[in-house]
């Protein structure tokens, strides 16, 4: 139980059952693009907002694009886990990210961002948001609250963090980020891909939280999705008929799609926790033998008492760890030994599967950042992030890694 008493898991066995059309234990998929009204009236009220699903998902739907039963059903689970009053989904984690951007900014303003981001968002926030939209971020080190505050300006309305960092796992101190953010009235939006059960930053103060479905949520590497969840009105902003970043471009969910991961939420508790059993023991492990390894639940760690202070606890410290192991071609060999000759995990990026996969942040992921950007972010070229999966027995793996060590002599 966390500082906040936020239990993930209570919350979702809390959520009223959705049952099939015909009684089925699993929701019924409502693939409808458009829906009925029995009075004409209704319409223009849904239309004006004033009319709609309710929290419990029962109501007025309109149109595909707008809310439909079955992602309004998943949001409702991602809410719950997060302790977030409504949620809803999108197509993949950068189209709610994009989304919750431009659903709070506008031409002009400004974002204060953690200098380590995964890359993607990284060059959104660089790239293409001031070169496009007049959207301007100011990239500070999360841990530096002094640097906060100094970038936050009267056109700040946002502070975007990741709770654990893509791929350099530094915590961001989410109620302080969020005393920040309330102090000058902009929001903290916060990136909870690395750590859902594990840490709830809704519960610990930020107003927005924003997931890549298609990492642990989903599980599976099978599915591209994300979500947004936040309060009520905040969700119902993004489905605006002139405003909403939902509404008008587009990022919609489809409801096969809503289907499928909802059927994986129940078991994400349980799959979280042997994730990071497995990442702690084998960080344990690789830092015994002496290698340089980055993982919050080594006391070791320079957030592994914040860690240990805000999580939710019963997760561990999540299920991606870093091993810099001093060049890129040593790390290249490792990851190549370890696929080809282990089958120990697969060198892809992404995280969060049930396997595990291994990919050199600075030359993948994080790829979007310059030479410069990398170094003040603390990615080193020989650094490998693991997303550690639970296939296969724990010693069988321990076993497979220390051959792989082994052969490139560290
Ligand atoms: N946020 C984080 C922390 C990520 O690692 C990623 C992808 O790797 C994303 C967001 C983007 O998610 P998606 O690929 O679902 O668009």
């Amino acid at each position: 139980m966390s500082v906040t008493g936020f239990d993930p898991v209570a919350s979702l066995a809390e959520l009223r059952h959705e049952f099939g059309e015909h009684g089925g234990v699993n929701m019924s998929v409502e693939a409808s693009t458009t829906f009925t009204v029995m009075q004409a009236e209704t319409m223009p009220e849904i239309f004006h907002g004033r009319r709609g699903p309710d929290r419990e998902g029962r109501g007025c739907y309109l149109y595909g694009r707008h809310f439909n039963p079955t992602v309004h059903h998943l949001g409702r689970q991602i809410a719950s886990i997060e302790g977030a009053e409504a949620g809803y989904c999108a197509a993949s984690g950068m189209a709610a990210i994009s989304s919750v951007l431009l659903q709070i900014c506008a031409h002009g303003d400004e974002i204060v961002a953690a200098d380590a981001l995964y890359g993607g968002t990284f060059a959104l926030l660089r790239d293409y948001l001031p070169t496009r939209c007049g959207i301007r971020t100011t990239f500070v080190p999360v841990t530096d609250e002094g640097a906060i505050r100094k970038a936050i300006t009267q056109r700040t309305r946002l502070i975007y963090v990741e709770s654990l960092s893509n791929p350099t796992l530094r915590l961001a101190d989410i109620p302080r980020l969020a005393g920040l953010a309330r102090e000058h009235g902009i929001r903290l939006v916060v990136d909870n891909t690395f750590t859902p059960m594990t840490l709830s930053p809704i519960p610990l103060g930020a107003d927005v939280v924003v997931h890549s479905l298609t990492k642990f949520i989903n599980g599976a590497s099978d599915i591209v999705a994300g979500a947004v969840c936040g309060s009520t009105d905040f969700v119902a902003s993004l489905m605006d008929l002139h405003f909403g970043s939902f509404m008008l471009l587009g990022p919609t969910m489809d409801p096969e799609v809503a289907f499928r991961i909802s059927l994986r939420v129940p078991h994400l508790a349980i799959r979280v926790a042997e994730h990071s059993r497995r990442a702690m023991e084998f960080a344990a492990r690789l830092d015994e033998r002496g290698l340089s390894v980055t993982y919050p639940g080594l006391r070791s760690h320079p957030d592994h008492d914040r860690f240990t202070a805000l999580a939710n606890g019963g997760f561990g410290y999540g299920g991606i760890f870093g091993v810099d192991v001093g060049t890129r071609s040593r790390a290249e060999a490792l990851m190549e030994h370890l696929q080809n000759k282990d089958r120990f995990g697969f060198m892809a990026v992404s995280l969060g599967f049930f396997d595990t996969l291994m990919s050199c942040s600075a030359s993948s992921t994080s790829s979007e950042l310059s030479d410069e950007e990398l170094r003040r972010a603390g990615i080193a070229p020989g650094y490998i992030r693991f997303s550690i999966g639970y296939t296969g027995t724990l010693e069988q793996r321990w076993t497979q890694f220390e051959r792989a060590l082994d052969s490139i002599g560290a």
